[in-house]
């Protein structure tokens, strides 16, 4: 089984997990309701696109 000849340096290792940062969800307001949506995506709270209904949203 291979193993490592030298351990990872700390340095190599902060480097390494320097592009592991988590980039927060890009989200568009919508239109008709206000509500923020996913771009490019039929809003969720209303089921409209780009002013037009395309989903009946049913409300509990
Ligand atoms: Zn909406």
């Amino acid at each position: 089984m291979p193993v490592p000849k030298r351990r990872t340096s700390k340095a190599r290792k902060r480097k390494r997990r320097a592009h592991h940062a988590l980039v927060p969800i890009r989200t568009v307001v919508c239109k008709k309701c206000g509500h923020p949506t996913l771009p490019h995506a039929v809003c969720s709270n209303c089921g409209t696109y780009r002013g037009r209904k395309i989903l009946t949203v049913e409300e509990e």
